[in-house]
């Protein structure tokens, strides 16, 4: 074993070693670490030896301990769990961009898929899950600075079972897509892969059907500085991509529709505005070449001086290229009877020098994650106590549920106020927001009943005037108040979505169902800010549910290279997913803990008394051996299945004396 396979073992625990064991065990290719059952995943940048049929075999239905740490003992854990206990699962993966949370996912997704059914139904729905993934990279992945395939949506993905463990089917809930990188993207960045893939993969005819052409820097929307990547291959994988979704069941006159969509897209991209001053003093935004907009119409049947007028009456203030935050959540029905297993493959917190409404809405998803595990953590540990008879021992954690009240709560939480200016009469802006805030959140600090509550919210003099600042979890983070308003009105103005539910193309017309003039709805749509909360109550409940699993990615350095561990950065990471932290809530009842009988295997060798054959109970077995060994009472307890050990450094000895 390099270095300790279980940082609850890790003695001394500080930072540094911490740090060193995962450095140490990285440059000897161990990838993976534990913390009792999280799994810590540096992503090596190279493809490994470690995920072959023959390592799939070895993990199959063999106990954690055994083996060195892999995510498939993880995935093995939890699928059996699943099958045999008929506990749902909920596996879930974060991380910051390009750590590998969404090759972990298809890890996982690609062990429970090879150890579970066979048969054709099974492995035609194996296929179909295994399939949605291409897909899903397709339309929401992208080129970014940080990675080279960037999930710019979180996943979340229930995969249901039978009884005898078999995969039924899958149900997606995506959040909060970044629609904006469809008109912009930033400097050495890509669009959505999709874009290019049609280009570059369609056929002349499809591409000639689209009213398209090959050459990407036809396209406004298609950035040219960074359109070719390194080790991408977009025309090969087009055909991945038309492959998977026909696996998927996308019937072809379907993906047809969905390809006019992406090309009308790329139509609506070059469509560029002039201003024309009126007489009476009013400026009007009139279409400059009008052949863009009549491919649009013609390829989503859409009559074109009803998209024209959509169009000009309001483009100008309606700027397409507004960050947008809505997010799109299937509602993920999980019926009783079926076990399930959830993954979830979203992002980490986000702390950048420019923190705006995404990094908000994303990191309030981070403490709720936190909170769960906290309390998920928690209950696990104590269901396991009662279970195996133990005395319950409190545990001392840090809970953040004061700064998820401070985002969330109904009535002077930061969402609710910033929901509460966006729907006032009046001028709002966001400094108008930020001004509520400081008085509420602020100052309210000076009221002994509101000490705690919001002492969460920093402020002092050093705030630059446009920003407020949280101390969440993982560190503190300073917002800077712009956008957050227009981001959270999220307003598509009502013309535009009319005049795209009149397109002669049923998947247009589905995609704005509020732009039916038979039902019209002069409520205001909800703002991002709520719906975001909304899905991830859902998500939570949902989670709640479930038996958790962790995997905790980290990206050892930022050059997407191998062998490069860079100290500052993963010491960072380790830091704000707050991982030192883990290794405490898990050393601070019972730190180890392991059945007898492999406990008195695995130590046998160290008492004369059980050497080599010990015929009785295994826990007699074991205490013979605690007692010969002189381990002092108060360090361990015996449950009914399991010795739990108090002290690693416990563990640390018996491991040291069996070296000897
Ligand atoms: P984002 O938040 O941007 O979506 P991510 O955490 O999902 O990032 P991935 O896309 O999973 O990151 O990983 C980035 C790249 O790192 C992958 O495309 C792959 O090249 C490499 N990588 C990640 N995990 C592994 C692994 N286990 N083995 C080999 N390469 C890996
Ligand atoms: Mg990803």
């Amino acid at each position: 074993m390099i270095g300790v396979g279980d940082m609850v073992l890790l003695e001394p625990l500080t930072a540094d070693s911490f740090l060193e064991n995962l450095r140490n065990r990285f440059d000897h290719n161990e990838i993976y670490t534990y913390i009792g059952s999280v799994v810590i995943s540096l992503n090596p940048y190279r493809s490994l030896p470690i995920y072959t049929p023959d390592k799939v075999e070895e993990y199959r239905n063999r106990n954690f301990y055994e083996l060195s740490p892999h995510i498939y003992a993880l995935a093995d854990e939890a699928y059996r769990s699943l099958r045999d206990q008929d506990k749902d699962q909920c596996i879930l993966i974060t991380g910051e961009s390009g750590a590998g949370k969404t090759e972990a996912s298809k890890l996982v997704m690609s062990y429970v898929a090879a150890v579970c059914g066979k048969g054709q139904e099974v492995n035609k729905v194996k296929e179909q899950l295994l399939q949605s993934n291409p897909v899903l990279e397709a339309f929401g992945n992208a080129k970014t600075v940080r990675n080279d395939n960037s999930s710019r949506f979180g996943k979340y993905m229930d995969i249901e079972f039978d009884f005898k463990g078999d995969p039924l089917g899958g149900v997606i809930s995506n959040y909060l897509l970044e629609k904006s990188r469809v008109v912009k993207q930033p400097r050495g960045e890509r669009n959505f892969h999709i874009f290019y893939q049609l280009l570059s993969g369609a056929s002349d005819e499809t591409l000639k059907k689209l009213k398209l052409e090959r050459d990407f820097s036809k396209y406004n929307y298609l950035s040219l500085d960074s359109a070719a990547v390194n080790g991408l291959d977009d025309a090969a994988n087009f055909r991945t991509v038309r492959n998977a979704m026909q696996i998927v069941g996308f019937m072809e006159d379907e993906l047809h529709s969905v390809l006019e969509l992406v090309a009308a897209v790329l139509k609506l991209g070059n469509i560029e505005f002039k201003h024309e001053s009126r007489c009476n003093g009013i400026d009007e935004s009139r279409i400059k070449d009008k052949n863009d907009l009549k491919e649009m119409c013609e390829l989503l049947g859409i009559e074109q001086s009803v998209l024209e007028r959509a169009f000009s009456y309001r483009t100008v203030e309606a700027k397409l290229e507004k960050m947008s935050t809505t997010l799109n959540v299937a509602q993920a029905q999980t019926k009783a009877r079926h076990k399930v297993m959830g993954v979830l493959d979203i992002y980490g917190f986000e702390i950048f020098e420019d923190n705006s409404f995404e990094q908000f809405v994303i990191n309030y998803c981070n403490e709720k994650l936190q909170q769960i595990f906290i309390e998920l953590t928690l209950r696990e540990e104590q269901e396991e106590y009662v279970r195996e008879g133990i005395e319950w021992t409190n545990i001392e954690y840090f809970n953040n549920a004061i700064i998820c009240d401070l985002i969330e709560n109904n009535q002077n939480g930061i969402l609710a106020m910033l929901d509460e200016e966006c729907l006032r009469p009046g001028t709002v802006t966001d400094e108008t927001f930020l001004d509520k805030l400081n008085t509420i959140c602020g100052e309210h600090q000076h009221f002994e009943s509101r000490l705690s509550k919001n002492s969460k919210f920093l402020t002092d003099h050093s705030l630059p005037h446009n920003c407020f600042r949280i101390q969440h979890y993982a560190g503190k983070v300073l917002y800077r108040v712009e956008g957050f308003v227009d981001k959270n009105n999220d307003l598509l103005y009502r013309d535009l979505s009319q005049a795209m539910f009149k397109a002669n193309h049923n998947l247009m017309k589905q995609l704005f169902p509020e732009g039916n003039p038979a039902k019209v709805n002069l409520k205001r749509p909800p703002t991002a800010g709520f719906q975001f909360k909304a899905s991830v109550g859902t998500l939570m409940k949902n989670l709640q549910t479930k038996n958790p699993n962790y995997i905790r990615c980290i990206k050892p350095n930022d050059k997407k290279t191998p062998h490069i561990f860079t100290d500052s950065l993963v010491r960072h990471q380790v830091s704000y997913l707050g991982l030192m932290e883990n290794v405490r809530v898990r050393r601070a009842g019972y730190a180890f803990r392991q059945p007898y009988e492999p406990c008195l295997e695995r130590y046998k060798m160290l008492c004369r008394r059980t050497w080599p054959h010990w015929r009785g109970p295994a826990r007699e077995g074991v205490e013979v051996l605690m007692g010969d060994l002189q381990v002092p009472h108060e360090e361990f307890s015996y449950g009914r299945s399991k010795i739990f050990i108090r002290n690693p450094r416990t563990l640390f000895f018996l491991e040291e004396r069996r070296r000897q």
